[in-house]
């Protein structure tokens, strides 16, 4: 009798451990670095993809449809989605840009963002930074985040050529100019680096003449879809007030300005409070001409708006997933916090 009351117990235990085990695994992360994040981004996920951002962008639509809206500014040559998502009101009177993932291996900055943004809409009635409600200050101020401004080449970063639909661009992308592995790769599926494709001091600096995996301008500025999607997006906002560019790597802020008039002063406020927010290393690029047809160029030269291009991380890209939780920590803040500088104030 004894011995069958240990084999019950025995069994009971191991039963209640599997069931136990089976819910750890099964339950999502509800709650990150000791609050809730929700459970939409895996943050666990090693590899975040195209198909894993846009099966979460469709989610955040269902689950808080009164916050986001999603529209799509375009598709790429390999005819992915270049998403753009809009949370808080559609109506404000401000607005900002927020977007990762132009360079192709820095990928890590797309999750690091899809959950930054998830973290508001968990928390949208209730979390607050400087007396204001998360509601509060998208009510005034529209967020509009292009999480992954450069699909193909997060893909090729992720799982190679190999995973590129058009066999054309395939074909083209064996014979082009690589610098290490494709997991190194920064460019688009047509081998042009996006962030030397604006129509800013565009091609001022070759270093690359034809497609390549990075440094390549393209033909002409402006000539890829996704550097239009970008460009179609900001002619269309009424008052946009700050852009804020994620990069790795380097634990940097650049940022710039024309002249020493009101706009300088504007631009070191914004990278100031980003400053504040991650502790990373301001570098001013106002005297500098930079690559040419770069995004800040763009920003700080043409649309005299305050841009910042934080580079987070500091090791080799693509950065390793043991860094995300320490980068979300620093940045998971920075919507809100660039957001508030355009408020009113409050009484
Ligand atoms: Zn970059």
């Amino acid at each position: 009798m004894k011995q069958i009351n240990t084999k019950i117990k025995q069994t009971l235990v191991f039963l209640i451990t599997l069931a136990l085990l089976l819910t750890m695994t099964a339950a999502p992360v509800t709650s990150f670095a000791g609050e809730k994040t929700g459970n939409i981004v895996n943050i666990k996920d090693k590899k975040y993809s195209y198909s894993d951002m846009e099966t979460d962008l469709k989610q955040f639509v269902k689950t808080y449809p009164d916050i986001v809206a999603l529209e799509s500014l375009g598709k790429t040559a390999d005819k992915r989605k270049i998403y753009c998502l809009r949370m808080g009101n559609p109506k404000a009177k401000k607005q900002i840009i927020v977007q990762a993932g132009i360079h192709a291996r820095e990928w890590l900055n797309c999750q690091m963002l899809m959950k930054s943004v998830e973290r508001y809409l968990v928390n949208y009635k209730t979390g607050k930074y400087n007396k204001m409600t998360y509601e509060e200050i998208f009510d005034q101020v529209t967020v509009y985040v292009i999480p992954m401004v450069n699909p193909d080449g997060v893909t090729i970063s992720q799982y190679g050529i190999n995973k590129i639909k058009n066999k054309t661009l395939r074909k083209k992308l064996k014979k082009m100019k690589r610098y290490g592995s494709y997991k190194r790769w920064k460019a688009n599926a047509r081998g042009v680096d996006l962030n030397r494709n604006f129509p800013a001091s565009w091609g001022r600096k070759k270093a690359e003449k034809k497609p390549a995996s990075q440094g390549y301008p393209g033909k002409k500025a402006k000539s890829e879809k996704e550097t239009q999607a970008v460009l179609k997006l900001i002619k269309r906002m009424s008052n946009l007030k700050a852009c804020v560019n994620f990069h790795s790597r380097g634990e940097l802020i650049y940022w710039g300005a024309v002249g020493n008039g009101t706009a300088r002063k504007n631009a070191y406020k914004l990278a100031k409070t980003i400053k504040k927010t991650n502790g990373y290393k301001l570098v001013d690029e106002s005297k500098t001409y930079g690559a040419g047809g770069d995004l800040e160029r763009y920003f700080i030269a043409k649309k005299k708006i305050p841009y910042v291009c934080v580079e987070t991380g500091k090791e080799n890209c693509p950065l390793k997933h043991k860094s995300f939780s320490g980068i979300y920590k620093k940045n998971k803040t920075v919507i809100e916090k660039t957001a508030r500088l355009y408020c009113k104030p409050k009484k």
